[in-house]
């Protein structure tokens, strides 16, 4: 098999690329080792920058997007039992968020690649990169019960942190900057109208808790728990007890319920390696970069790589020019350390990070700074809506 750009992994990363490079007639072929039923109801993130919004529209991929997603112009930040609102697009100059789940999104790019005749295979096995030092290098792997080569000018790596590709880099190359937090995230989805209209992320003595959601119907919850919690100490009823807690407000609220459809624990993890090619292999997404949860960015920043990925490509086949493919480390670095360091920011002040009175009054005194200050709140507002990319 031969192609222009073999693309490993069909998450945001893999799929949005292979549309972008479809937009140039570069041809791809996207390769993945789950099924399309698994990657079409795996339950992950669910918050848009306003910018990959605007990608995705430019792309053409917008249309049910367009029509079932929530926009929100607003986030709440509640402590000390009183919730403060941070006006997003007050503070942006009319910028919004989008919710809407990633599966959903996966979904609708499979299909819009597949009924463009676009090349996806799912359920490959045993996937190897080789020859990133010949001018041609190759994926191998096992698709039906037969061995497979797919021969290309370039691979993209977008097969997220456990992937193959970011190690079959030879070692030396890669230089891994990290940082692994003292607690997880136990997550639900539940069958739950939401029972506020925004975000909500609250500092609580007991640790930290998120109420999102991904639809009018269905709401998404976290918890911080322990590094090592096991999800059987956490029966439904402890868990909605928790959540109870933590998100009480002193004002009228009261928390919905509904039976859970979805329960997993995520660790809490930064981390970049840096430099983000070698050779003719380019790493995009998670699998050269994790920022936690906290910031809602993993697969904007996935969507941002591929962008620049795909800007470089485009320039090497049409005109021969490699200078954006020798930047791509630099261009998409300059993003990932901004939201690495957002992200930093809100797990650290919304955390439970230890008994110490003092980081707790630290905490305490950069959540009313964050809601009394309006130059305070643009910038988390200006974060959080995220930074526009080149796109054309
Ligand atoms: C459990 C979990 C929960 C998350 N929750 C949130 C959240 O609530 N909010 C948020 O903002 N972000 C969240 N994230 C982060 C966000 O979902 C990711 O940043 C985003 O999925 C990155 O997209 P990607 O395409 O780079 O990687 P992925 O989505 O991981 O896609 C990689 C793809 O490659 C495939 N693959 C892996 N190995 C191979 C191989 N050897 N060969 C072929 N294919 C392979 C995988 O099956 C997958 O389909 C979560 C991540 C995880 C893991």
């Amino acid at each position: 098999m031969d192609t222009q750009v073999a693309i490993v992994g069909a998450g945001p990363a893999g799929l949005v690329l292979s549309h972008l490079l479809d937009r140039q007639g570069i041809d791809c072929v996207v390769l993945e080792n789950r099924s399309r039923a698994y990657v079409e109801s795996r339950i992950r993130a669910g918050v848009l920058e306003y910018s990959t919004v605007e990608l995705l529209c430019a792309l053409g991929l917008g249309d049910r997007l367009m029509r079932e997603r929530m926009v929100h112009h607003g986030l709440e930040l509640l402590f000390e039992g009183t919730a403060h609102r941070i006006p997003l697009s007050e503070l942006t100059g009319g910028k919004t968020i989008t919710i809407y789940g990633q599966h959903e999104l996966v979904k609708d790019l499979i299909k819009a690649r597949l009924d463009k005749g676009g090349d996806i295979l799912f359920d490959i096995s045993d996937v190897a990169v080789y020859g990133l030092d010949e001018r041609r290098p190759t994926v191998r792997f096992g698709h039906r019960g037969a061995a497979h080569e797919l021969r290309a000018d370039f691979i993209a790596g977008c097969d997220g942190f456990h992937g193959v590709c970011r190690q079959s880099i030879p070692l030396g190359v890669l230089r891994s900057l990290e940082r692994v937090y003292p607690f997880s995230w136990l997550g639900i989805l539940a069958q739950a109208p939401p029972s506020s209209a925004e975000l909500v992320y609250a500092r609580h003595d007991r640790g930290f808790a998120l109420h999102s959601m991904r639809n009018a119907e269905v709401t998404r919850l976290y918890l911080q728990v322990a590094p090592d919690e096991s999800l059987e100490r956490w029966p439904d009823q402890r868990i909605w007890g928790e959540l109870r807690t933590r998100l009480a407000r002193d004002a009228d609220w009261e928390l919905t319920t509904g039976p859970v459809l979805e329960k997993g624990i995520t660790p809490m993890r930064s981390f970049v390696a840096e430099p983000m090619q070698y050779k003719r292999l380019f790493l995009a997404g998670d699998a050269a970069h994790i920022v936690p949860a906290t910031g809602a960015k993993g697969l904007n920043l996935a969507v941002a790589d591929v962008t620049a990925l795909a800007a470089g490509l485009t320039a090497w086949y049409s005109t021969g020019r490699t200078d954006l493919l020798d930047s791509y480390t630099t261009t998409c670095l300059q993003r990932v350390w901004r939201v690495q360091h957002f992200s930093w920011w809100m797990t650290s002040m919304l955390h439970k990070l230890s008994d110490n009175a003092f980081d707790e009054q630290l905490q305490l005194s950069q959540l009313r700074y964050v809601t009394s200050s309006a130059t305070a709140a643009t910038s988390l507002a200006e974060n959080y809506v995220g930074f526009p990319y080149a796109f054309d």
